[in-house]
């Protein structure tokens, strides 16, 4: 399906890869527009790879949302590591591998807080994975998705 993108400037990057992606980490943003988000992110020192917004206008809740072709947000580039997952984290199946240095993170703009995803971010999030795992073929080291999800034990008191 069509979607349009919109490459973040500067980009919120950290180092390069010291050995290619072998996973991804699917992320919600917990924020409105994946504008806000981006912005939040930049302020705080980390960044996804990609957010996918709700439609075409980053709309802040997928109720209001047009049904219009998402945008996606490039944030980092692919070459380059993103801070997207606690720094100690390790990825599940990963043999102690900290989630950071291996794996890409692509967010979904929602509130995190039971709110839907909106049909349409669904389908670019599977077009987004397909792109890249065949730009990860090209390296070494193939991405193995996961479906395993689990819920953020974020404090929301
Ligand atoms: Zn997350």
């Amino acid at each position: 399906m069509a979607f349009s993108t919109v490459t973040v400037t500067p980009q919120l990057t950290t180092s390069v890869w010291a050995a290619p992606p072998t996973a991804i980490v699917l992320h919600a943003t917990a924020g409105s527009t994946a504008r806000s988000s981006i912005d939040h992110l930049r302020s705080v020192g980390l960044g996804y790879h990609v957010i996918i917004a709700r439609d075409g206008r980053d709309t802040a809740k997928t109720i209001n949302a047009d049904g219009s072709d998402p945008i996606v947000y490039f944030c980092t580039p692919f070459a380059n590591r993103a801070a997207h997952v606690g720094s100690n984290v390790p990825i599940e199946g990963g043999g102690g591998r900290i989630a950071n240095r291996c794996a890409i993170g692509i967010s979904l703009a929602n509130r995190q807080n039971g709110e839907a995803y909106t049909a349409k971010q669904i389908a670019v999030l599977s077009e987004i994975i397909e792109h890249v795992k065949v730009k990860s073929s090209r390296g070494t080291a193939p991405i193995r998705c996961r479906s395993t999800a689990r819920r953020w034990p974020r404090n929301t008191g």
